[in-house]
Protein backbone atom coordinates (compact mmCIF):
# COMPACT_ATOMS: atom_id res chain seq x y z
CA UNK A 1 0.00 0.00 0.00
CA UNK A 2 1.96 3.63 -0.85
CA UNK A 3 1.65 5.98 1.81
CA UNK A 4 -0.94 9.23 1.16
CA UNK A 5 1.35 12.09 0.15
CA UNK A 6 0.79 14.98 2.52
CA UNK A 7 0.40 17.91 0.39
CA UNK A 8 -1.34 21.35 1.18
CA UNK A 9 -4.00 22.54 -1.26
CA UNK A 10 -2.57 24.68 -3.76
CA UNK A 11 -3.38 28.56 -3.73
CA UNK A 12 -1.42 29.92 -6.70
CA UNK A 13 -0.48 33.44 -6.39
CA UNK A 14 -2.20 36.27 -8.71
CA UNK A 15 0.09 36.47 -11.59
CA UNK A 16 -0.26 38.82 -14.15
CA UNK A 17 -0.03 37.18 -17.66
CA UNK A 18 1.66 38.88 -20.58
CA UNK A 19 3.32 35.94 -22.13
CA UNK A 20 2.38 33.87 -25.23
CA UNK A 21 -0.80 32.42 -23.59
CA UNK A 22 -2.39 31.49 -21.18
CA UNK A 23 -3.66 34.82 -20.63
CA UNK A 24 -4.94 36.79 -17.90
CA UNK A 25 -8.58 35.25 -17.44
CA UNK A 26 -11.48 37.59 -16.71
CA UNK A 27 -12.33 37.63 -13.05
CA UNK A 28 -16.16 36.74 -14.78
CA UNK A 29 -14.54 33.79 -16.26
CA UNK A 30 -13.16 32.52 -13.07
CA UNK A 31 -16.23 32.79 -11.54
CA UNK A 32 -18.32 31.22 -13.86
CA UNK A 33 -15.92 28.12 -13.68
CA UNK A 34 -16.52 27.65 -10.11
CA UNK A 35 -20.47 27.44 -10.17
CA UNK A 36 -22.37 24.03 -9.66
CA UNK A 37 -21.40 21.01 -11.86
CA UNK A 38 -24.35 19.60 -13.77
CA UNK A 39 -24.55 16.62 -16.02
CA UNK A 40 -23.32 17.08 -19.76
CA UNK A 41 -26.17 16.09 -21.41
CA UNK A 42 -28.76 18.16 -18.13
CA UNK A 43 -31.33 20.50 -20.58
CA UNK A 44 -30.03 22.93 -19.16
CA UNK A 45 -26.22 22.48 -19.63
CA UNK A 46 -27.39 20.97 -23.73
CA UNK A 47 -28.97 25.01 -23.96
CA UNK A 48 -26.05 26.62 -22.95
CA UNK A 49 -23.77 24.50 -25.52
CA UNK A 50 -26.03 26.40 -28.00
CA UNK A 51 -25.31 29.67 -26.94
CA UNK A 52 -22.09 28.39 -26.83
CA UNK A 53 -21.82 27.50 -30.56
CA UNK A 54 -23.93 30.82 -31.34
CA UNK A 55 -21.26 33.08 -29.51
CA UNK A 56 -18.41 30.58 -31.35
CA UNK A 57 -20.33 31.73 -34.77
CA UNK A 58 -19.85 35.30 -33.69
CA UNK A 59 -16.62 34.84 -32.62
CA UNK A 60 -15.56 33.53 -35.85
CA UNK A 61 -17.90 35.64 -38.15
CA UNK A 62 -19.75 32.49 -39.60
CA UNK A 63 -22.87 30.77 -40.01
CA UNK A 64 -21.35 27.50 -40.22
CA UNK A 65 -23.47 24.74 -38.35
CA UNK A 66 -20.36 22.82 -37.74
CA UNK A 67 -19.14 24.90 -35.40
CA UNK A 68 -18.05 23.39 -31.98
CA UNK A 69 -15.69 23.84 -28.98
CA UNK A 70 -13.05 20.52 -28.82
CA UNK A 71 -12.62 19.45 -25.55
CA UNK A 72 -8.64 19.84 -25.95
CA UNK A 73 -6.24 22.13 -26.53
CA UNK A 74 -5.48 24.39 -29.85
CA UNK A 75 -2.91 21.37 -31.02
CA UNK A 76 -5.78 19.03 -31.63
CA UNK A 77 -7.50 21.78 -33.04
CA UNK A 78 -4.75 21.57 -35.61
CA UNK A 79 -4.88 17.58 -35.71
CA UNK A 80 -8.79 17.98 -35.86
CA UNK A 81 -8.67 19.36 -39.29
CA UNK A 82 -5.89 17.55 -40.59
CA UNK A 83 -7.25 14.02 -39.49
CA UNK A 84 -10.43 14.86 -40.52
CA UNK A 85 -10.02 16.41 -43.86
CA UNK A 86 -6.75 14.92 -45.31
CA UNK A 87 -5.49 11.22 -46.59
CA UNK A 88 -3.29 9.56 -46.92
CA UNK A 89 -1.11 10.38 -50.68
CA UNK A 90 -3.08 13.91 -50.51
CA UNK A 91 -0.83 16.71 -50.87
CA UNK A 92 -1.28 19.88 -48.48
CA UNK A 93 0.48 23.66 -49.12
CA UNK A 94 2.06 24.07 -45.86
CA UNK A 95 3.04 27.59 -45.01
CA UNK A 96 6.05 28.05 -42.31
CA UNK A 97 7.08 30.86 -40.97
CA UNK A 98 7.26 29.70 -37.36
CA UNK A 99 6.75 27.15 -34.86
CA UNK A 100 3.52 26.33 -35.47
CA UNK A 101 3.96 26.01 -39.29
CA UNK A 102 6.06 23.24 -38.33
CA UNK A 103 3.95 21.46 -36.11
CA UNK A 104 1.28 21.33 -39.34
CA UNK A 105 3.63 19.63 -41.40
CA UNK A 106 4.47 17.08 -38.85
CA UNK A 107 0.67 16.31 -39.17
CA UNK A 108 -0.05 16.06 -42.83
CA UNK A 109 3.27 13.86 -42.51
CA UNK A 110 1.79 11.30 -39.71
CA UNK A 111 -0.82 11.02 -41.95
CA UNK A 112 1.22 9.94 -44.65
CA UNK A 113 0.26 12.79 -46.99
CA UNK A 114 2.24 15.10 -48.68
CA UNK A 115 3.50 18.75 -47.34
CA UNK A 116 4.48 20.97 -50.03
CA UNK A 117 6.50 23.43 -47.71
CA UNK A 118 6.23 27.27 -48.54
CA UNK A 119 9.20 28.87 -46.22
CA UNK A 120 9.28 32.04 -44.99
CA UNK A 121 12.14 33.71 -42.62
CA UNK A 122 10.96 33.85 -38.97
CA UNK A 123 9.68 36.93 -38.28
CA UNK A 124 8.12 37.54 -41.42
CA UNK A 125 4.07 37.37 -42.71
CA UNK A 126 3.53 34.24 -45.22
CA UNK A 127 4.44 35.33 -48.95
CA UNK A 128 1.23 35.23 -50.76
CA UNK A 129 3.67 35.40 -54.27
CA UNK A 130 5.27 32.29 -52.73
CA UNK A 131 1.98 30.48 -51.96
CA UNK A 132 0.74 31.40 -55.71
CA UNK A 133 3.51 29.69 -57.43
CA UNK A 134 3.37 26.81 -55.28
CA UNK A 135 -0.04 26.56 -55.92
CA UNK A 136 0.72 26.51 -59.50
CA UNK A 137 3.56 24.30 -59.18
CA UNK A 138 1.40 21.81 -57.61
CA UNK A 139 -2.19 21.47 -59.18
CA UNK A 140 -2.97 18.48 -57.46
CA UNK A 141 -2.70 19.95 -54.19
CA UNK A 142 -6.25 20.29 -52.54
CA UNK A 143 -5.16 22.16 -48.79
CA UNK A 144 -3.36 25.28 -48.41
CA UNK A 145 -2.60 25.75 -44.61
CA UNK A 146 -1.28 28.85 -42.39
CA UNK A 147 -1.21 29.89 -39.21
CA UNK A 148 -2.74 33.51 -39.31
CA UNK A 149 -0.95 34.64 -36.11
CA UNK A 150 2.38 33.02 -35.73
CA UNK A 151 2.96 33.23 -32.07
CA UNK A 152 6.57 32.31 -31.82
CA UNK A 153 7.76 35.52 -34.04
CA UNK A 154 4.60 37.99 -33.48
CA UNK A 155 3.51 38.06 -37.24
CA UNK A 156 0.12 38.29 -38.73
CA UNK A 157 -0.23 36.77 -41.99
CA UNK A 158 -2.80 38.01 -44.83
CA UNK A 159 -5.36 35.38 -43.99
CA UNK A 160 -7.62 36.85 -46.48
CA UNK A 161 -5.63 36.78 -49.65
CA UNK A 162 -3.96 33.49 -48.67
CA UNK A 163 -7.83 31.80 -48.58
CA UNK A 164 -8.70 33.82 -51.96
CA UNK A 165 -5.96 32.07 -53.64
CA UNK A 166 -6.65 28.39 -52.08
CA UNK A 167 -10.10 28.88 -53.51
CA UNK A 168 -8.85 29.75 -57.41
CA UNK A 169 -6.41 26.86 -56.81
CA UNK A 170 -8.94 24.46 -56.34
CA UNK A 171 -7.86 24.06 -52.54
CA UNK A 172 -9.76 24.44 -49.40
CA UNK A 173 -8.16 26.17 -46.26
CA UNK A 174 -6.49 25.07 -42.98
CA UNK A 175 -6.42 28.18 -41.03
CA UNK A 176 -4.42 28.29 -37.28
CA UNK A 177 -6.68 31.29 -35.01
CA UNK A 178 -5.37 30.67 -32.19
CA UNK A 179 -3.83 33.59 -31.58
CA UNK A 180 -5.71 35.77 -33.74
CA UNK A 181 -9.30 34.96 -32.57
CA UNK A 182 -10.48 37.81 -30.58
CA UNK A 183 -7.67 39.91 -31.22
CA UNK A 184 -7.40 40.80 -34.89
CA UNK A 185 -9.68 41.22 -37.58
CA UNK A 186 -10.70 37.54 -38.82
CA UNK A 187 -13.98 37.38 -40.92
CA UNK A 188 -14.35 33.19 -41.99
CA UNK A 189 -17.17 33.45 -43.71
CA UNK A 190 -16.39 36.99 -46.17
CA UNK A 191 -13.09 35.43 -46.57
CA UNK A 192 -14.05 31.74 -47.50
CA UNK A 193 -11.97 30.20 -44.40
CA UNK A 194 -12.79 26.65 -44.58
CA UNK A 195 -11.03 25.11 -41.84
CA UNK A 196 -9.97 27.39 -38.66
CA UNK A 197 -9.43 26.44 -35.03
CA UNK A 198 -8.43 28.77 -31.60
CA UNK A 199 -7.98 28.10 -28.47
CA UNK A 200 -9.34 29.60 -25.19
CA UNK A 201 -6.48 30.93 -23.55
CA UNK A 202 -5.29 33.43 -25.80
CA UNK A 203 -7.28 36.63 -26.86
CA UNK A 204 -10.88 34.87 -25.35
CA UNK A 205 -9.25 35.10 -22.29
CA UNK A 206 -10.78 32.21 -21.05
CA UNK A 207 -9.12 28.89 -18.97
CA UNK A 208 -7.15 26.60 -20.94
CA UNK A 209 -8.11 23.33 -22.62
CA UNK A 210 -10.71 23.96 -25.14
CA UNK A 211 -10.09 24.41 -28.62
CA UNK A 212 -12.98 26.39 -30.77
CA UNK A 213 -13.08 24.71 -34.50
CA UNK A 214 -15.12 25.52 -37.31
CA UNK A 215 -15.86 23.68 -40.86
CA UNK A 216 -17.43 25.42 -44.48
CA UNK A 217 -20.53 23.62 -45.74
CA UNK A 218 -17.17 22.58 -48.51
CA UNK A 219 -14.98 21.41 -45.62
CA UNK A 220 -18.18 18.87 -44.67
CA UNK A 221 -18.68 17.74 -47.77
CA UNK A 222 -14.89 16.85 -47.63
CA UNK A 223 -15.30 15.08 -44.57
CA UNK A 224 -18.59 13.46 -45.70
CA UNK A 225 -16.57 12.21 -49.20
CA UNK A 226 -13.57 10.45 -47.57
CA UNK A 227 -12.30 6.93 -48.89
CA UNK A 228 -11.08 5.88 -45.53
CA UNK A 229 -12.16 6.18 -42.21
CA UNK A 230 -11.22 9.43 -40.12
CA UNK A 231 -8.02 7.99 -38.42
CA UNK A 232 -8.64 9.26 -34.95
CA UNK A 233 -11.60 8.71 -33.06
CA UNK A 234 -11.92 11.27 -30.53
CA UNK A 235 -11.11 13.43 -33.06
CA UNK A 236 -13.83 12.31 -36.07
CA UNK A 237 -15.94 15.43 -36.01
CA UNK A 238 -18.75 13.44 -37.45
CA UNK A 239 -19.05 11.61 -34.53
CA UNK A 240 -18.38 15.01 -32.28
CA UNK A 241 -21.28 16.47 -33.96
CA UNK A 242 -24.40 14.11 -32.99
CA UNK A 243 -23.01 15.65 -29.11
CA UNK A 244 -22.85 19.19 -30.62
CA UNK A 245 -24.89 19.18 -33.55
CA UNK A 246 -29.14 20.33 -33.41
CA UNK A 247 -31.71 17.71 -32.76
CA UNK A 248 -31.27 15.18 -30.40
CA UNK A 249 -27.75 14.58 -28.34
CA UNK A 250 -26.23 11.46 -27.95
CA UNK A 251 -23.44 11.16 -25.49
CA UNK A 252 -20.06 11.10 -27.60
CA UNK A 253 -17.31 11.96 -24.57
CA UNK A 254 -17.82 13.48 -21.01
CA UNK A 255 -17.92 17.14 -21.77
CA UNK A 256 -15.62 19.11 -19.48
CA UNK A 257 -18.86 20.85 -18.43
CA UNK A 258 -17.56 23.61 -15.88
CA UNK A 259 -14.36 24.89 -18.46
CA UNK A 260 -17.48 25.09 -20.97
CA UNK A 261 -19.05 27.35 -18.32
CA UNK A 262 -15.78 29.42 -18.77
CA UNK A 263 -16.09 29.83 -22.23
CA UNK A 264 -19.50 30.66 -22.66
CA UNK A 265 -18.50 33.85 -20.26
CA UNK A 266 -15.57 34.64 -22.23
CA UNK A 267 -17.57 34.40 -25.34
CA UNK A 268 -20.30 36.65 -23.73
CA UNK A 269 -17.76 39.27 -22.28
CA UNK A 270 -16.16 39.20 -26.00
CA UNK A 271 -20.03 39.62 -27.91
CA UNK A 272 -20.62 42.44 -24.93
CA UNK A 273 -17.57 43.92 -25.83
CA UNK A 274 -18.40 44.19 -29.52
CA UNK A 275 -15.45 41.81 -32.01
CA UNK A 276 -14.74 45.56 -33.44
CA UNK A 277 -13.97 46.73 -30.42
CA UNK A 278 -12.05 44.48 -29.12
CA UNK A 279 -9.99 44.30 -32.14
CA UNK A 280 -9.53 48.27 -31.57
CA UNK A 281 -8.42 47.96 -27.93
CA UNK A 282 -5.74 45.00 -28.56
CA UNK A 283 -4.20 47.84 -31.45
CA UNK A 284 -4.55 50.78 -29.22
CA UNK A 285 -3.11 49.12 -26.13
CA UNK A 286 0.09 47.11 -28.42
CA UNK A 287 0.82 50.68 -29.76
CA UNK A 288 0.96 52.21 -26.14
CA UNK A 289 3.15 49.20 -25.30
CA UNK A 290 5.71 49.74 -28.69
CA UNK A 291 5.91 53.39 -27.66
CA UNK A 292 7.32 52.57 -24.23
CA UNK A 293 9.39 49.76 -25.23
CA UNK A 294 10.99 51.53 -28.18
CA UNK A 295 11.39 54.80 -25.15
CA UNK A 296 13.58 51.46 -23.40
CA UNK A 297 15.83 51.24 -26.14
CA UNK A 298 13.76 47.71 -27.16
CA UNK A 299 13.93 46.47 -30.94
CA UNK A 300 11.04 44.59 -32.36
CA UNK A 301 11.34 41.31 -34.43
CA UNK A 302 8.70 42.24 -36.93
CA UNK A 303 8.55 44.77 -38.90
CA UNK A 304 5.21 47.05 -38.40
CA UNK A 305 3.46 46.30 -40.91
CA UNK A 306 3.15 42.49 -40.11
CA UNK A 307 2.54 42.50 -36.53
CA UNK A 308 0.45 41.32 -34.41
CA UNK A 309 -0.84 43.86 -31.98
CA UNK A 310 -1.15 41.01 -29.11
CA UNK A 311 2.28 39.20 -29.44
CA UNK A 312 4.82 41.49 -29.28
CA UNK A 313 8.35 40.08 -29.99
CA UNK A 314 11.58 42.15 -29.30
CA UNK A 315 15.08 41.27 -28.72
CA UNK A 316 16.47 40.72 -25.94
CA UNK A 317 19.48 44.01 -25.22
CA UNK A 318 22.81 42.39 -25.51
CA UNK A 319 24.51 41.59 -22.06
CA UNK A 320 21.05 40.61 -20.28
CA UNK A 321 20.29 37.43 -19.22
CA UNK A 322 17.10 36.24 -20.40
CA UNK A 323 15.94 33.59 -17.82
CA UNK A 324 17.49 35.65 -14.80
CA UNK A 325 15.24 38.99 -16.01
CA UNK A 326 12.26 36.68 -16.70
CA UNK A 327 12.44 35.39 -13.66
CA UNK A 328 12.96 38.70 -11.69
CA UNK A 329 9.51 39.91 -13.77
CA UNK A 330 8.30 37.06 -12.12
CA UNK A 331 9.14 37.44 -8.21
CA UNK A 332 9.53 41.47 -8.06
CA UNK A 333 5.99 42.09 -9.97
CA UNK A 334 3.86 38.69 -10.17
CA UNK A 335 4.69 39.63 -14.16
CA UNK A 336 5.02 36.89 -17.13
CA UNK A 337 6.42 37.76 -19.57
CA UNK A 338 7.25 34.94 -22.55
CA UNK A 339 10.54 33.69 -23.95
CA UNK A 340 11.36 33.46 -27.37
CA UNK A 341 10.84 29.70 -28.67
CA UNK A 342 12.69 27.81 -31.35
CA UNK A 343 14.86 29.70 -33.77
CA UNK A 344 14.19 32.57 -31.27
CA UNK A 345 15.08 30.89 -28.03
CA UNK A 346 17.17 32.94 -25.46
CA UNK A 347 17.16 36.16 -28.61
CA UNK A 348 13.95 37.45 -27.85
CA UNK A 349 10.89 38.13 -25.38
CA UNK A 350 7.27 37.77 -26.20
CA UNK A 351 4.97 40.35 -24.43
CA UNK A 352 1.21 39.11 -24.77
CA UNK A 353 -1.31 41.85 -24.56
CA UNK A 354 -4.27 38.99 -25.35
CA UNK A 355 -7.96 39.71 -24.38
CA UNK A 356 -8.69 40.67 -20.84
CA UNK A 357 -4.94 41.47 -20.80
CA UNK A 358 -4.99 43.90 -23.34
CA UNK A 359 -4.95 47.06 -20.89
CA UNK A 360 -3.78 50.14 -19.88
CA UNK A 361 -2.59 49.24 -16.63
CA UNK A 362 -0.80 46.19 -17.83
CA UNK A 363 0.87 48.06 -20.40
CA UNK A 364 1.89 50.52 -17.52
CA UNK A 365 3.01 47.37 -15.22
CA UNK A 366 5.21 45.60 -17.72
CA UNK A 367 7.15 49.01 -19.01
CA UNK A 368 7.53 50.12 -15.25
CA UNK A 369 8.55 46.29 -14.63
CA UNK A 370 11.16 46.32 -17.18
CA UNK A 371 12.38 49.85 -16.87
CA UNK A 372 13.33 48.47 -13.63
CA UNK A 373 15.02 45.24 -14.45
CA UNK A 374 16.85 46.58 -17.13
CA UNK A 375 18.61 49.49 -15.39
N1 LIG B 1 -1.10 27.32 -32.84
C1 LIG B 1 -0.64 28.47 -32.36
C2 LIG B 1 -0.48 29.63 -33.29
C3 LIG B 1 -0.34 28.60 -31.01
O1 LIG B 1 0.12 29.76 -30.53
C4 LIG B 1 -0.51 27.48 -30.15
C5 LIG B 1 -0.17 27.58 -28.72
O2 LIG B 1 0.49 28.48 -28.28
C6 LIG B 1 -1.00 26.30 -30.69
C7 LIG B 1 -1.28 26.25 -32.04
C8 LIG B 1 -1.21 25.10 -29.83
O3 LIG B 1 -2.18 25.36 -28.87
P1 LIG B 1 -2.18 24.59 -27.47
O4 LIG B 1 -0.92 24.96 -26.77
O5 LIG B 1 -3.42 25.12 -26.81
O6 LIG B 1 -2.25 23.14 -27.76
Amino acid sequence: MLVAPQVSAFHPPRRILMGPGPSDVYPEVLAAQARPTVGHLDPLFVGMMDEVKSLLQYAFQTSNTMTVALSAPGSAGMEACFVNLVEPGGKVIVCRNGVFGERMRQNVVRLGAVPVLVDSPWGQPVDPDAVESALKANPDARFLAFVHAETSTGALSDAKTLCALAKRHGCLSIVDAVTSLGGVELRVDEWGVDAVYSGSQKCLSCVPGLSPLSFSPAAVEKLQARQSAVPSWFLDQTLVMAYWGGGKRSYHHTAPVNALYALHESLRQLAGEGLEAAWQRHRDMHLLLRDGLEKLGLKFVVDAAARLPQLNAVYIPEGIDDAATRNRLLQEYNLEIGGGLGDLAGKAWRIGLMGYGARRENVALCLKALESVLK
